[in-house]
């Protein structure tokens, strides 16, 4: 079971974002590695922390982690939360730290000091994906237009930091003489600098080239979920690593169907003479078409639930329901023999409503539908 986020910044769910932004600083200040070397526990709730204050300093993240828990962030493809190493930490969430850290006490250099390994920046893309995609998984291919390093562009030893990525100061404060790192802002931490390049490339020496990238969409995503793919992001002067490519899923409106996590509901309509004597109908599911047989004196407002015709669940437990909505469709204009019919039956005991244990009022089978 996975530590709940809230818990893990020790806040409320109703804190507001600077209560958020400032749980997360003491939390990230109290396990850093460089105030705890060595410490493998202090290590891991560092990372815990990060990870929490990834979605819940995010308002669109939070609001899904509050609607779906963790299963939001989770299951194949690698979704945001999880896997944060500690450059990711230091990239995503430089700007928490402010002047207490990037620049002052504790500086750039992690893991080992001196140079770290740049990153270049994510890129951000959505995908418009139909119920019918969503219930199969699917493979998409988009153009993205990503920074690449161009052919022929060399690098020079940064003159500034002497390729240290950083540089050193003294200096004296009420506390006494503090010796403090920044990142080198002449190369930004990388050691390097373009020395030649291409008239073509831009002044880091990249090359904005459009690139196909197929994205493997699991089956089960949920609208707003922003999926990884590692690598497909701008690259990285030098020789940094690449940033990522993040997906934003968007789930199209169905004409039919309408979804409710992984169930889906559908509208049907049968005439008074197909309540009465039975009938069969095509219902549209996300898998194909099929055959269902409304018995004779079929109520309005039952319910028929097809088992597994819904969505399959994002962490793979199981599949969704398709729950059929029975609606009785009364006539609105009636010819002069049907009106006779109808004023015949009037007192017909037939026609008398008797509803029975079987024709559950309205809101036993909502609690049913829920249990
Ligand atoms: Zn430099």
């Amino acid at each position: 079971m996975k530590e709940d986020y809230y818990e893990i910044l020790e806040i409320s769910k109703s804190a507001t974002a600077a209560e958020v932004k400032k749980a997360y600083r003491k939390k990230a200040i109290k396990h850093h590695p460089d105030k705890n070397p060595g410490d493998h526990e202090a290590e891991a709730k560092f990372k815990k922390a990060a990870e929490a204050y990834e979605v819940l300093g995010d308002p669109n993240k939070r609001s899904r982690y509050d609607q779906y828990g963790h299963q939001a962030f989770e299951g194949g493809g690698g979704f945001g939360g999880g896997g944060m190493n500690m450059d990711d930490i230091f990239s995503q969430f430089g700007d928490i730290f402010g002047s207490g850290f990037g620049g002052g006490g504790f500086g750039g250099g992690f893991g080992g000091g001196g140079r770290r390994t740049v990153k270049g920046s994510n890129l951000r893309i959505r995908v418009q994906l139909s119920l019918e995609e969503i219930a199969t998984g699917v493979e998409k291919k988009i153009k993205v237009k990503r920074k690449k390093l161009a052919k022929g562009t060399t690098y020079k030893t940064c003159s500034t930091c002497n390729g240290q990525g950083q540089v050193t100061r003294i200096q004296n404060t009420i506390l006494g003489r503090m010796q403090t790192s920044a990142t080198c802002s002449a190369c930004g931490g990388l050691g390097q600098v373009v020395d030649s390049k291409p008239p073509n490339a831009d002044a880091e020496g990249m090359l904005l080239t459009e690139e196909t990238v197929s994205i493997k969409i699991p089956a089960g995503v949920v609208d707003g979920m922003q999926l990884k793919v590692s690598g497909k992001g701008n690259d990285a002067p030098g020789d940094g690593i690449p940033g990522d490519l993040l997906v934003a899923i968007e789930e199209k409106p169905h004409d039919r169907l309408q979804r409710e996590g992984d169930n889906l509901h559908y509208d049907l309509y049968i005439s008074i003479s197909d309540a009465v004597l039975g009938t069969s109908k095509e219902i549209e599911t996300v898998t194909g078409k099929v055959r269902i047989k409304i018995d004779a004196g079929a109520q309005s407002g039952k319910i028929l639930r097809l088992r597994n015709k819904g969505i399959p669940s994002i962490n793979g437990y199981g599949t969704g329901d398709l729950l059929v909505h029975v609606n009785v469709w009364t006539p609105k204009s009636l010819s002069k023999e049907q009106k006779e019919f109808f004023e015949r039956m009037s007192d017909d005991e037939h026609f008398e409503p008797k509803p029975e244990k079987e024709d559950k009022s309205f809101f036993e089978k909502v609690k049913d539908m829920f249990s």
